[in-house]
């Protein structure tokens, strides 16, 4: 579903990518893992559109969307939940859910149906419809971010760092919601720098470090790899 090929990124003179290639197949969860500044924001956002590449393409079901602007790679159903839960804080909390599907060329209707979905699994949400989402704490700001995605019936769900912040309880949460989304076969990047969470429902992970992927391979051979620990400070 995703081809990425010798990714090179940079932030004016500071490269942050490094000839990065991966691949992700349809319904799978992939792991991009590393630690803090190893490029996995990074990665995402070039993947989402919103940096661009110095070189390298990006592959989205055999079609070359290196070119594409986000709002086109959005209505291809590309959709990433940004790090630390950031929302529109001055939106009600129906406001964000509805503005997650303004992207898509969703029926008014169908779009309700959706926040009333989205609304079943996140009861919370539901609670807090017409609070401004500056007053939810940063659980409820996370779940938000992945409800407010989930509006738009992500194909590619890309995932920054969701439980980084949270308490582990909360986090568990968002992975079992998360298990549950690939189980019903939502595609999804998972970066993160927790290893044991990440590899719990990812089946197969890279390995950033310094802008590079320097270690692949299945989750069962991640978590046993002697090297992993090496590449990540978690
Ligand atoms: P984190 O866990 O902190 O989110 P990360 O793995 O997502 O880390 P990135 O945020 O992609 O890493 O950062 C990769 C590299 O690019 C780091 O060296 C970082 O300092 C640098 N970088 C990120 N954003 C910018 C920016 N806006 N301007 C300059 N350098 C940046």
């Amino acid at each position: 579903m995703l081809r990425v090929e010798n990714l090179n990124v940079s932030y004016g003179l500071v490269n942050a990518l490094y000839d990065v290639s991966f691949n992700i197949e349809e319904g799978e969860c992939v792991a991009l893992l590393g630690s803090k500044g190893a490029g996995k924001t990074t990665v995402l956002n070039t993947v989402s559109g919103l940096l661009k590449a110095t070189s390298g393409n990006i592959f989205f079901n055999n079609e070359d969307v290196s070119g594409f602007l986000p709002h086109r790679r959005v209505e291809l159903n590309i959709i990433q939940v940004p790090e630390d839960g950031r929302v529109f804080p001055f939106m009600t909390v129906a406001e964000n859910l509805l503005a997650g599907a303004s992207g898509t060329k969703k029926t008014w209707e169908s779009r309700k149906a959706s926040f009333q979905h989205i609304c079943s699994i996140f009861p919370v949400l539901e609670a807090r419809a017409d609070l401004h989402a500056r007053y939810l704490n940063r659980e409820e700001r996370q779940i938000l971010a992945v409800g407010r995605a989930l509006m738009a019936h992500p194909r590619l769900l890309m995932i920054d760092e969701p439980s980084t912040g949270l308490s582990p309880l909360i986090a568990m949460e968002i992975y079992t919601i998360l298990r549950v989304l690939n189980e019903e076969g939502v595609t999804i990047l998972l970066a993160e720098r927790n290893i044991q969470q990440a590899l719990e429902i990812a089946a197969r992970g890279y390995v950033l470090e310094n802008g590079r992927v320097v270690l692949e391979g299945s989750s069962k051979e991640l978590m046993i790899s002697k090297h992993l620990k090496k590449h990540i400070r978690e």
